[in-house]
């Protein structure tokens, strides 16, 4: 099959367009033929690589995907040929504590496809048959793709970890990605009043049509905290949504008394200097997560395809120019999901 792989970790130049073996379904796996897979900030990271990353190679990076299953593994009975479906990328055991409490996000051995096993940026992939969802008639795989990873790990930080509810404030660092257009639109549905922080006048204009009630242009006023302070009477938002990373001690500033801070990822970088005082003085908490279960990613999916929840989409490029779909990643100019297209 063709694949786009990895050997070392570096720029955009290490993803090489080639031939590699077509996977073979193990017990419990499926075999898929991708059709769409869609970019994370996860890819960038995988690429670039981090102290203690461990690939083998050559790696086919990628966590999002559509397509059709067209083999199964030994002892998969829930699965047709021809059947579409989306991927769940959250691997899970299904046997440790977490596994069998339900909370598979949280598994001892936890991995996710794309760094931990090869991805989707490929024709075919093989994986558990249990990380598969269906996709409806007439519902596109670009979509779905577009969807899966980003409205689940959404979902799970407000929702689940962050216990949002109605008439809540709610402050999204970022206007324009993957993660903050499904946070904004989850927001809403919620009952909260939603406020976007954003780089650029295009970026703010997205999330105001995703139903952000109140935008803050940075490029015009870089002390948003101030603004969002102002904009609250002087009393800040119930919840931040950060997962740029460095913008914390910011996010801490913009946060009410008692405030919680949601963070599932880092795109401006993982280490950041924290000033303790704003968390005790201020009552705040720091709420991490990653993913969802399984349970949660049906739901959100279900809200995906009756039209509740929308991913945004991008531009798309050809399965062969991934390198230039990542270079738009990294370029920042992106509004919503870069997709790879496949076949
Ligand atoms: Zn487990």
């Amino acid at each position: 099959m063709q694949a786009i792989v990895l050997n070392a970790h570096g720029g955009p130049e290490v993803l090489e367009y080639t031939e590699v073996p077509t996977p073979q379904p193990g017990p419990g796996e499926a075999l898929v033929r991708l059709k769409a897979a869609a970019l994370n900030g996860l890819d960038l990271w995988v690429r670039r690589g981090w102290p203690g990353i461990q690939l083998s190679y050559p790696h086919v990076p990628g966590a999002d995907g559509a397509g059709e299953v067209v083999a199964l593994g030994p002892n998969v009975t829930d699965w047709e040929i021809g059947d579409r479906v989306v991927i769940n990328a959250n691997l899970s055991c299904g046997e440790c504590e977490y596994c069998q409490a339900g909370q598979d996000n949280r598994c001892k051995k936890w991995g996710i496809l794309g760094e931990t096993r090869s991805g989707t940026y490929a024709e075919y992939i093989a994986l558990p048959a249990r990380n598969l969802y269906p996709i409806p008639p007439h519902f596109e795989e670009r979509l779905a793709a577009a969807a899966a990873l980003a409205f689940q790990t959404a979902w799970h930080s407000l929702i689940t970890r962050g216990g949002l509810h109605a008439g809540e404030s709610v402050l999204v660092v970022g206007a324009s990605g993957g993660v903050n257009t499904a946070s904004i639109q989850i927001a809403r549905l919620a009952g909260a009043t939603v406020f976007v922080v954003g780089s650029s006048p295009e970026k703010l204009a997205l999330a105001e049509s995703l139903g952000a009630h109140h935008l803050i242009d940075r490029s015009q006023d870089e002390n948003w905290p101030k603004a969002v302070y102002l904009l609250t009477g002087k009393r800040g938002v119930d919840v931040v949504v950060d997962n740029v990373g460095p913008t914390l001690p910011q996010s801490f500033r913009a946060a009410a008394k008692g405030g919680r801070i949601l963070t599932v990822g880092n795109t401006g970088g993982y280490k950041v200097e924290i000033d303790n005082r704003f968390i005790f003085a201020k009552h705040l908490s720091l709420i991490g997560s990653t993913m969802s279960t399984m349970a949660e990613f049906k739901t959100v999916m279900d809200l995906i395809y009756i039209g509740w929840l929308k991913p945004v989409l991008d531009q798309t490029f050809p399965l062969a120019e991934a390198r230039a779909a990542q270079q738009r990643m990294e370029s920042g100019q992106q509004l919503g999901k870069i997709t790879l297209q496949i076949r």
